[in-house]
């Protein structure tokens, strides 16, 4: 099972925390914000399931959410 991971751009202000405990997953643009390394959908490995739990855990805006792809597909079947 893999994990998807989401960013909301519109929520993201910059902190910069993500990408400083997850440096695998978020990069920053010019003005600070995340920008997501995530593959297609935002598929993520489970080596990167505590990483990207610090991350959502210690975004101030609550703008990265993380879900299990089966719990997904099962969601929306
Ligand atoms: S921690 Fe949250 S608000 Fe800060 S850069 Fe990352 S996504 Fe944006």
């Amino acid at each position: 099972m893999s994990l998807r991971i989401a960013l909301d751009d519109s929520l993201c202000t910059g902190h910069g925390r993500c990408y400083a405990l997850a440096p695998a997953l978020f990069d920053s643009d010019d003005a600070g914000r995340s920008v997501l390394l995530a593959g297609e959908n935002g598929e993520i490995g489970e080596e990167h399931r505590a990483a990207a739990e610090a991350a959502v855990a210690n975004c101030p805006e609550r703008a990265i959410t993380l879900s299990d792809s089966l719990s997904d597909s099962l969601s929306e079947a």
